[in-house]
């Protein structure tokens, strides 16, 4: 329950849902309210509710797919552009976001703004050519993975992110996403994406992320490095892991030890990469 809200506002014009946001003091956006009104805070007065806005939209184009802030996780899964997209990852990772009733609600906008360390869709984001676009109010495009790293900054300063652009890919390419968690259809403990792109039989690009092993979900820049341009086999995905794993500082929870994290991170990064090395070379 949001029980001190004073003010509630429903723009209809993007501009005006910042300024309104930016101007207000303690004020927030209600993507699907999922997060915000569970969390109940006293401190809220101002709530900017992003329904109005023309911000809902899945739309597939020849360069890319758009995905409005406002779309919901089950609009992920369902829509034809994106429940298919990149060997289904995109989808298999708003599934495993929250449960039905929850994805139902919550948003895209306001899922990536709360986004905890082993987040889903952050993770597979993170592998996709993506960017996201958000207003301050001037509009900023900026890579997915830079939105990732610089996320606390723009919260504070009421960013509004307005859509999620995910480029196709050139060439022949596969993705896979691994998960574990206290069971088969739960939240991630760690979770891992891999998406190769292949030129003359080799993996031309290839991009890796883990989340659940670190403060945020991360990419394996050393490890992609190693293994690009290399007719992969599991003994170097296995030597990879070894340079790879040591960019993460995991963390102890309620869910799992640091140690367990690490020891899951190398078992599902090694699943995804190879994963999605078998379907690029069936491709
Ligand atoms: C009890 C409960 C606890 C939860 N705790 C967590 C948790 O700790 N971590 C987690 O990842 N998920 C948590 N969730 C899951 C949450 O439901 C999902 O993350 C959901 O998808 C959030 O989306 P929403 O659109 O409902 O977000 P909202 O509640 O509408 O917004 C969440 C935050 O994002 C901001 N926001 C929303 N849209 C935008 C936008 N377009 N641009 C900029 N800012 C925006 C809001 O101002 C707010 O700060 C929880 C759910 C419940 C019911």
């Amino acid at each position: 329950m949001l029980r001190n809200v004073k003010t509630y506002y429903r723009p209809t014009r993007i501009e005006e849902a910042v300024i309104l946001a930016q101007s207000s003091p303690n004020a927030v956006y209600l993507g699907g309210g999922a997060w915000t009104v569970a969390q109940g805070s006293t401190q809220l007065e101002t709530v900017v509710d992003l329904q109005s806005l023309p911000l809902n939209e899945i739309k597939g184009e020849l360069e890319g797919i758009q995905i409005g802030a406002t779309a919901t996780l089950q609009g992920i899964i369902d829509h034809p552009d994106t429940c298919a997209f990149a060997d289904g990852i995109l989808a298999q990772a708003a599934m495993y976001t929250q449960s039905r009733n929850l994805r139902e609600q919550g948003t895209l906008g306001g899922t990536l703004i709360v986004a905890g360390p082993a987040d889903p869709l952050t993770t597979v984001l993170l592998v996709l050519d993506s960017e996201v676009h958000y207003l301050d109010p001037a509009l900023h495009k900026v890579p997915f993975t830079s939105f990732v790293a610089y996320r606390d900054r723009l919260i504070n300063t009421r960013v509004l992110v307005t859509q999620v652009y995910i480029k196709r890919p050139k060439r022949r390419h596969a993705a896979a996403f691994e998960v574990v968690g206290r069971s088969p259809k739960d939240k991630p403990i760690v979770c891992a994406a891999a998406y190769i792109t292949v030129e003359e039989g080799l993996p031309a690009e290839i991009c890796i992320a883990v989340g659940g092993a670190d403060a945020r979900p991360a990419r394996l820049h050393k490890m992609e490095h190693l293994l690009k341009r290399q007719l992969l086999t599991e003994e170097k995905v296995v030597q990879a892991l070894t340079v790879g794993l040591t960019q993460l500082t995991p963390f102890d929870d309620f869910r799992g030890s640091a140690e367990y994290r690490l020891a899951m991170a190398e078992v599902l990064v090694r699943r995804a990469v190879l994963g999605a090395w078998e379907r690029a070379r069936r491709a």
